[in-house]
């Protein structure tokens, strides 16, 4: 039988249904909009759409969006004094960098900068030692579109072989981590896993995070495996591809994420979320 697709626009359009009515509620109780700055430097086309996107996302759940343009130019130093004026503006409690920033800046010590208390995405080394520790604070978005994804089929986690392909520090291990701390049995795969397609038939949960279309095959899928694809690949005629060879796969696997319209509008969903949770851990202080 064909694997039951899990509809990421739903699930997105649902989360951020219930963020917009906990915005207002919030809003109402506190006089507090939860803000979200998010900068962009230079002119990569798809990082600027994945921003004007993040903006008409805010806006349409209520939230104050703020947006920074900078060119291509700009210096480390430019950079900081924007940060840190982030840092301390009350209006803004979540602040999202959009990368890849150009090459002459380095990005680590611009994520440093970032306020850990306003790190939406969940890169700061406070927020990912509070990740590792199962006590995150901002969990990184990505990642937390895909377990919601997971927990969306109303399948236990736990005591599950799951497998994820790829471990970067964005997507491929706190997915890992995130399993890890609801009781999955993981298994982190990367370009010297020897033999990955017998561990993947190991596997309960596929999360593929590797950017190669079609990479999984149904030969690695278990029968009845849900199957989540991160990936976002483009195809020489433009279209998009996510990592996993899909049409065999669904019908091998219990259920699967479809590219587009998988874990992508789940990402947008999860950073509204961090920016609200940002915003009521702030009224409490
Ligand atoms: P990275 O390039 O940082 O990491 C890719 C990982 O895949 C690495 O760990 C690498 O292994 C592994 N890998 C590469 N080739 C192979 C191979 N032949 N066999 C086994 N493992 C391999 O990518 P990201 O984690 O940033 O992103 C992964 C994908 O997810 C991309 O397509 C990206 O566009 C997409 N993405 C989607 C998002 C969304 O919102 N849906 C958000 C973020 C990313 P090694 O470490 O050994 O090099």
């Amino acid at each position: 039988m064909a694997a039951q697709i899990i509809d990421g626009k739903a699930l997105a359009q649902q989360l951020r249904i219930d963020i917009a009515k906990d915005v207002s509620e919030f809003n109402e109780r506190t006089g507090i909009r939860p803000g979200l700055a998010a900068v962009l430097v230079g002119g990569d086309p798809a990082s600027a759409i994945y921003v004007r996107n993040k903006k008409i996302a805010c806006e349409k759940a209520g939230l104050y969006p703020e947006e920074y343009k900078l060119p291509e130019a700009t210096t480390q130093g430019e950079l900081l004094t924007l940060i840190h004026k982030l840092n301390a503006d009350p209006k803004i409690h979540g602040i999202l960098v959009q990368l890849p920033l150009p090459k002459h800046i380095d990005s680590k010590p611009i994520l440093e900068a970032v306020s850990q208390h306003k790190d939406a995405d969940g890169f700061h080394p406070y927020n990912v030692g509070r990740l590792v520790e199962g006590e995150p604070v901002f969990t990184p978005c990505t990642p937390k579109g895909v377990i919601h994804m997971i927990e969306s089929t109303g399948q236990s986690i736990t005591g599950k072989r799951a497998v994820v392909i790829g471990r970067s520090n964005i997507v491929g291990k706190p997915v890992a981590l995130l399993l890890m701390h609801r009781h999955a049995t993981v298994t982190v795969c990367h370009s010297r896993t020897q033999d990955l397609p017998a561990v993947c038939r190991e596997a309960d949960i596929v999360v593929a995070a590797i950017g190669r279309t079609q990479f999984v095959t149904s030969e690695m899928i278990k029968e009845g495996a849900i199957v989540i694809d991160v990936g976002i690949n483009r195809r020489e005629d433009g279209s998009l591809a996510g990592d996993v060879d899909f049409e065999p796969v669904k019908e091998k696997a219990g259920w699967i994420t479809p590219v587009p319209g998988g874990v992508g509008p789940m990402t947008i969903a999860m950073l509204l979320q961090n920016t609200v949770e940002s915003a009521k851990r702030f009224a409490k202080q």
